[in-house]
């Protein structure tokens, strides 16, 4: 059989109606961590930094998803408000812009190509590349907009946003300008705290567009389906793939091969996986199909460009600070006469590892950014 990429790049040739599935993986490389991944959300929740009952506590320790549920929404409004506080402000700031891999699907809108984006991210960052919004079916809603959970108005976000900013504390540490305690926030509507960006909590019903769109979409409509960076471990858009027609070729772009549960089957002519970072396989698959220089050439393209500069500032600018920081222990060390000369020796040369280390890893990222632009 072909390689995996050659193959998807000919389904993408052949297909007019492509259905993409995306989940938390495709944001990965806009920064934003993939809540069920290692090091993720639901990894590191520690409920015992959120303001919470025992009882809701056990809850949590036992199912990290219970904070973004509405059975601890119900009752305790602070838990989720505290997890979220950084992610809803970063995302009113604008601090995430979407990447590569959000950049091809409007690729693939503008060739006419994109039938529906089902999209269970709740950043809206598929919404920023110019992705007609008709297409998009946000499964999980969107962190966007604002609206009680308790009597369903919607809520100015400007306004919640500010008032989140000054009632709700910071269990990060990151933000000295947090109060020391969390208060509720009233919904103005109906003086019930249930305010909250319009996300679906786990336990509520989906948006019912999600449904009608699925309804309208499978089987015959669709011909091609992508899933991007989604473990399918969530009901029901995991089902998506599925409904395909038997026939209808599917794409896994994610870190690890998923959905063979669910009957994807990736030694078949039919299912196809590209493993690794998804904008790494998009990258692939536009070279691959030729779509390289006009992707490039979009202002969107430009824009990513901008964005992976800005990065590579960021992250020279962080390895530096590394470099400094451990020159300074080099120096104490070398005076030191706490420990024998031996031990001295031992611990500097582990040092002078650590430094060459930091110095590879920008060399590294100098050859990767600089020689090997991802969009060539
Ligand atoms: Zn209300």
């Amino acid at each position: 059989m072909a390689a995996a990429t050659e193959r998807a790049a000919a389904a993408l040739q052949t297909s007019q109606r492509v259905a993409v599935l995306l989940g938390a993986g495709i944001s990965v490389g806009s920064g934003i961590p993939d809540f069920r991944s290692p090091g993720g959300m639901y990894d590191t929740l520690r409920p015992d930094l959120l303001t919470a009952t025992p009882a809701q506590r056990a809850l949590m320790a036992r199912d990290p998803t219970a904070v973004v549920s509405w059975t601890i929404f119900r009752e305790n409004q602070l838990p989720y408000l505290e997890l979220r506080r950084p992610f809803i402000l970063g995302i009113n700031e604008g601090r995430w812009k979407p990447s590569l891999a959000h950049y091809f699907l409007q690729e693939l809108q503008d060739r006419g190509k994109l039938h529906r984006c089902y999209s269970q991210n709740i950043d809206g960052l598929e919404l920023m590349t110019g992705l007609d919004r008709s297409r998009v079916v946000t499964c999980h809603g969107s962190l966007g907009a604002i609206s009680c959970e308790f009597c369903g108005k919607p809520a100015d976000r400007d306004w919640f946003t500010s008032a989140l900013r000054s009632s709700i504390r910071d269990i990060y540490g990151t933000d000295d300008s947090a109060p020391k305690t969390s208060t509720p926030i009233s919904c103005p509507a109906c003086g019930r705290p249930g305010l909250k960006p319009s996300t679906v909590l786990y336990g509520r019903s989906l948006p019912g567009d999600f449904f009608e769109a699925m309804e309208a979409d499978f089987p015959s409509t669709i011909d091609l389906v992508i899933v991007v960076g989604t473990s399918l471990t969530v009901s029901p858009a995991n089902q998506i793939p599925c409904l395909a027609a038997r026939d209808t070729p599917r794409i896994v772009v994610n870190m690890e091969p998923v959905g063979e549960d669910l009957g994807l089957d990736f030694a078949s002519k039919r299912d196809i996986f590209l493993g690794g970072a998804c904008d790494d396989s998009f990258a692939n698959l536009l070279r691959e199909l030729g779509w390289s220089s006009t992707f490039a050439s979009k202002p969107a393209g430009e824009r990513r460009q901008q964005h992976q500069q800005h990065q590579q500032h960021q992250q020279n600018a962080e390895q530096e600070v590394a470099i400094e920081a451990l020159l300074v222990k080099i120096k104490d060390q070398a005076r030191s006469k706490e420990l024998g000369l031996g031990a001295r020796r031992v611990l500097l040369s582990d040092m002078l590892d650590s430094l060459r280390h930091l110095e590879h890893e920008i060399d590294a990222d100098q050859w990767l950014y600089e020689e090997q632009p991802l969009l060539n």
